[in-house]
């Protein structure tokens, strides 16, 4: 899947066409907004038109389109203004990029361990579940020293496209057993590289440089079930309890 955030990661606001509509409902030529997947929630915002507006709160897929679902029931037409919520975007794109360094991290010190979930919350709390069957929970909150010094390194971040049967012959470059990313229609699979310390597979939002994100927080690890463990983060800043 090739989405319009991935190839103009900074551009929030977009004026584009309506190529369909119906009340409450409105697919547009080009869209900015994430829809959502992988653990990363999709992103709020607003649509505007000529006569109307309305908050976006949600998508769907059908019929080939990228549904944008809004608010009440107006029916947008002509031009439309499709305006991200910058400041939730921001938060997904720190709080990603984190999980990507956390997830290099536990590779490297876990003899390859894979990621079994991720979930992103728009608190800047997001959980990762591990296969780690034995290990010390005290070496995983450890690695809250090394993530932070990643961070402050401000490693660049590199994205790339690869054929999909390649990804999969390449150990570690698919690393979750629950979310890889949709393909694009040619058979191609995007790559997330923070260059020099991680190369996933990944459709989400990342940060051009890993030095955008505030320090990271490891605020608790669970066990959850014998092969299980549950790492929750969170932001500088943000307390995560709620999730
Ligand atoms: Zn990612």
């Amino acid at each position: 899947m090739r989405l319009y955030c991935h190839e103009h990661p900074e551009t929030l606001t977009l004026e584009s066409e309506v190529i369909d509509a119906r009340p409450g409902a409105v697919a547009l030529a080009e869209s900015p907004f994430y829809p959502g997947g992988g653990g990363q929630p999709a992103d709020r915002g607003r649509i505007r038109w000529e006569g109307g507006e309305s908050a976006v709160v949600g998508f769907e897929y059908a019929g080939g389109l990228l549904w944008h679902l809004i608010e009440g029931n107006a029916e947008a037409k002509g031009k439309a203004e499709a305006a991200v919520d910058p400041a939730f975007r921001r938060i997904m794109r720190q709080l990603h990029t984190d999980t990507h360094i956390l997830n290099a991290l536990i590779f490297q010190a876990f003899d390859g361990a894979l990621v079994t979930g991720v979930q992103m919350y728009e608190d800047g709390s997001a959980r990762m579940d591990f296969d780690l069957p034995g290990a010390d929970n005290e070496r995983i909150k450890a690695l809250e020293a090394p993530i932070n010094d990643a961070i402050r390194q401000d490693i660049a971040l590199r994205f790339d496209y690869v054929p999909l049967a390649e990804a999969e012959a390449q150990h570690g470059l698919i690393r979750s057993r629950s979310v890889a990313p949709p393909p694009t229609p040619d058979g191609l699979i995007r790559i997330v590289e923070i260059v020099g310390l991680d190369r996933q597979a990944c459709g989400g939002t990342h940060l051009a440089s890993t030095g955008a994100s505030p320090a990271l927080r490891i605020l608790k690890i669970d066990n959850k079930g014998r092969h299980n463990r549950r790492v929750r983060i969170a932001l500088a800043g943000v307390s995560g309890l709620g999730n």
